[in-house]
């Protein structure tokens, strides 16, 4: 039998390779932002401020890059095991609501019922994170976001709402391509993420879009369908 590398087995090579590079790459990075932040302190450079804030907000970018990479690597080769998701998402409130601290704007989680199903806690975590940020991002000056689960057709059907200003239909098709972003400090690496964990639940990821939210839909397997 051909010996061809699975999608899967593909995305752990690549995750391997992120994490071991960019491990390598950050202790540089880090030496680099300590002279720039030191230099930039000194009288002498009084008229470069704004320059070195660029130049320092470029490695933290940069830096951004790498840390999604390396949670990409982190989780994938782990297992799923049966649990239900409210679980996943009553351990994870607390450090979303740590987003919103800061702004006005609110996180409701309404938890249906819904049977245990093989889920990455972890990865499902990361992928909650990730489409929470983005709807809070997507929110400018207040608003609320609502993490639903529910039970449809014998599927579990996990939503993330906003009330942002939506995604453009052009952009649609972008969304999930590595580095796609909008963001002026984006890394367009959380919805590649996002499909990559869906992916491996076995899960479909649809978003639904107009100008006054967006709304994420994970649907998992029914437990009938999913072994
Ligand atoms: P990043 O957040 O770093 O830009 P993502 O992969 O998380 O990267 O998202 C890619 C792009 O998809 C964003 O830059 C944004 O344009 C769009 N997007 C994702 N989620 C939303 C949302 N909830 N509302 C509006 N736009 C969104
Ligand atoms: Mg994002």
């Amino acid at each position: 039998i051909h010996a061809e590398m699975t999608r899967l087995e593909r995305l752990n090579l690549v995750g391997q390779m992120a994490a071991s590079i960019g491990h390598e790459i950050r202790n540089p990075m880090t030496a680099v932002r300590g002279y720039l932040q030191l230099l930039g302190a000194k009288p002498e450079f009084q008229s470069h401020r704004s320059t070195f804030g660029t130049l320092i907000s470029e490695l933290d970018r940069a830096n951004a890059i790498i840390s999604e990479f390396l949670s990409l690597a982190k989780n994938t080769s782990t297992q799923r095991e049966c649990q239900n998701i409210n679980d996943i998402l009553r351990n994870l409130y607390p450090l979303l609501e740590a987003d919103t601290f800061t702004q006005n704007k609110q996180i409701v989680f309404k938890a249906g019922e819904t049977p245990d199903i093989p889920l990455n806690a972890k990865e499902i975590s990361q992928l909650v994170l990730n489409l929470c940020r983005n709807g809070l991002e997507a929110m400018e000056e207040r608003g609320t976001l609502t993490i639903r689960t529910y039970t449809e057709d014998g599927q579990v059907v996990l939503s993330v709402q906003d009330e942002g200003t939506g995604i453009p239909t052009e952009y649609l098709d972008k969304l999930g391509t590595p580095f796609f972003t909008t963001k002026e400090n984006g890394t367009g690496l959380g919805l590649a993420t996002c499909y990559g964990i869906a992916d491996r639940h076995n899960a479909r990821l649809d978003v639904e879009s107009d100008p006054n939210g967006t709304t994420f839909f994970v649907r998992f397997p029914g437990l009938a369908t999913n072994h």
